[in-house]
């Protein structure tokens, strides 16, 4: 049998010389590695840093070049893809291919999310680039987190509530970062108010581990992103597992309509602080990875600097180490496994479970996830008892809810309620009724995802398990208010195009099935037959929540409106 014959080729020096000068992919250019190193100072290159360095580079020049990007994987020794895939996942980076030209210096984002959109978004939208000129860049948002101040926009890294064209105007020609809102409690101020000496206790052993633990679950204190797992119960499965094991906070708060803990986290941080650093004694926290959305920026100078603070006076000897992680515009990493792997620096994917991240969570250590809210009450909750928490409620249920009210209420904003109250008596006690002119025509019970229900049903408690029956849940208690004057259907389509473009592809049912949603919903008369088919693969066999529940919005429609479709 013959054999082919391989060449041999003998590489002389020349051609070796070049290999070494030109390495696979896009050669670095000096002068952007000079700028990327001298941005990265001292900090980080571990590849959990990547998202973090992404935003140094934007916040210094405006976008991501493919010259920084290069140089980025260098100084941080990865490959190009993977920091150009990272890069490109996330909406707020810009990434700029060569021949491309960069976006203006400053970018003005309108949010469309059904809040605004119901607030006169989409005629801000139309109006502000000609205000504006050219040196100024308009986009639309999906959700900013500000529902009560619809509309809202942000410009630059400024947000502008109830925003006029006018209003736009004059941020952009001031450009002026905003001052805490009144009754912020920094360091000083809590301690003077009894804060820490709660945490100090249980360091003194006043009082124990079982004991804090049991009061939770006295309280039925629940997570508070939606989920809605027992606090204490998540407690005792992390503190068993082995050690060392990580704590990651959820302050992404990117589901339509909520706004609770922004509103919360900007007014008195260290009661949040506190109540973390609780559960850090309890289960026995190795480090901390505080996640917090992107779009929050005053929040997040303000909790780095009271970070900076606590760690010159720490409350506690040994604290556990403490890491601010930024947010990039992505609602799927409010997801609790997405938003584990951004912080390890990566695209926001949800993993498939089991294992769960309390067993095998960052970094495949048994980790502890929490919404910002749930460690917010600890605090209060211990302090004042379990039975205290519970005391509250109505309509057979217990607790207390903090509710993100928008949409045709005359006062919109978070309000503290008793768990199970109705949506009539929330808008009746706690939001001023409904706004002259316009009377109740439906509600989103739960932000986005949560479905639409119909004023008929304004009498059911809103809770945890209270709204299965009727195809809808409480999710983070965001409710936005419909009117006489608003469409279910028009509510529904914004809804779907947010989950279209917030899909993170990973997945055939949710990334097409999303997009199909969108078109069929579109048509003037809808293919019920098929709305349903698709409905139901969406619900089967999407990986997530996200996909799961994005059809709720278009299925209220068809049963509780089918007026809007003959
Ligand atoms: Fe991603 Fe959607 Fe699949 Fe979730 S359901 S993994 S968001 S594609």
């Amino acid at each position: 049998m013959n054999h082919p014959i391989i060449p041999i080729v003998v590489l002389d020096d020349a051609v070796k010389q070049r290999k070494r000068q030109a390495p696979k992919g896009r050669r670095v250019d000096p002068a952007a590695l000079a700028e990327v190193q001298s941005l990265l100072r001292e900090t980080s290159r571990q590849p959990d840093m990547l998202i973090e360095h992404l935003h140094k580079i934007q916040d210094r020049f405006g976008h991501l070049s493919a010259a920084h990007l290069a140089a980025l994987a260098q100084e941080m020794g990865m490959a190009q893809t993977e920091v150009y895939e990272v890069a490109t996942f996330y909406h707020h980076f810009d990434v700029v291919k060569e021949g491309q030209s960069a976006p203006a210096a400053l970018t003005v984002r309108v949010c469309d999310g059904l809040s605004c959109e119901m607030a006169g978004a989409k005629d801000l939208l139309a109006k502000l680039p000609a205000l504006l000129g050219r040196e100024v860049r308009v986009i639309s948002a999906p959700c900013i987190g500000r529902c009560e101040h619809a509309p809202a926009a942000v410009v630059g890294q400024n947000p502008v509530p109830m925003a006029s064209a006018e209003l736009i105007l004059a941020a952009v020609r001031a450009q002026a970062i905003r001052h805490e809102p009144a009754g912020f409690m920094d360091l000083a101020a809590y301690r003077a108010a009894g804060g820490y000496v709660l945490l100090q206790q249980c360091l003194a052993g006043e009082r124990d581990v079982e004991s804090v633990i049991k009061t939770l679950e006295d309280a039925g204190l629940r997570g508070l992103g939606g989920a809605g797992f027992p606090a204490g119960r998540k407690w005792r499965i992390v503190r068993a597992e082995t050690a060392p094991r990580l704590m990651a906070i959820n302050i992404d708060e990117g589901e339509p309509g909520t706004f609770k803990d922004r509103t919360y986290l900007e007014r008195d941080p260290h009661r949040f602080l506190e109540g973390m650093l609780i559960a850090a004694w309890a289960v026995g926290i190795a480090k901390i990875y505080i996640y917090l959305r992107d779009e929050y920026h005053g929040c997040r100078h303000m909790l780095e600097a009271e970070l900076d603070k606590l760690r010159l006076t720490p409350p506690m000897a040994g604290m556990p180490e403490i890491e601010l992680r930024r947010g990039a515009g992505a609602y799927i990493c409010g997801e609790e496994s997405a938003m584990i792997e951004s912080i390890e620096g990566k695209r926001g994917l949800p993993r498939l479970r089991p294992p769960y991240v309390a067993q095998v969570g960052l970094f495949g250590r048994p980790t502890l996830e929490h919404n910002f809210e749930t460690l917010h009450w600890v605090r209060e909750l211990l302090e004042k008892g379990g039975a205290w928490f519970a005391s509250h409620g109505r309509h057979g249920r217990k607790g207390l809810r903090s509710f993100s009210v928008s949409g045709r209420v005359k006062q919109p904003g978070v309000k503290l309620a008793p768990a199970g109250i109705t949506v009539q008596e929330l808008i009746d006690e706690h939001c001023g009724g409904m706004l002259d002119g316009h009377t109740l025509y439906g509600y989103l019970p739960g932000g986005a995802s949560g479905g639409i229900l119909p004023a008929s049903l304004n009498h059911i408690p809103l809770d945890f398990d209270t709204l299965q029956a009727y195809g809808s849940f409480i999710g983070s208690a965001a409710v936005i208010v419909l009117s006489d004057k608003d469409s279910a259907s028009d509510a529904a389509r914004n809804m779907m195009r947010f989950f279209q473009h917030e899909s993170c592809g990973q997945c055939t049912p949710c990334r097409v099935g999303t997009a199909k949603a969108v078109t069929l919903m579109n048509k003037t008369s809808w293919d019920l037959a098929l709305v349903a088919e698709l409905s139901q693969v969406m619900r089967d066999a999407s990986i997530c929540g996200l996909g799961q529940a994005a059809p709720n919005p278009m299925d209220s429609v068809v049963k509780y409106f089918p007026q809007e479709l003959s």
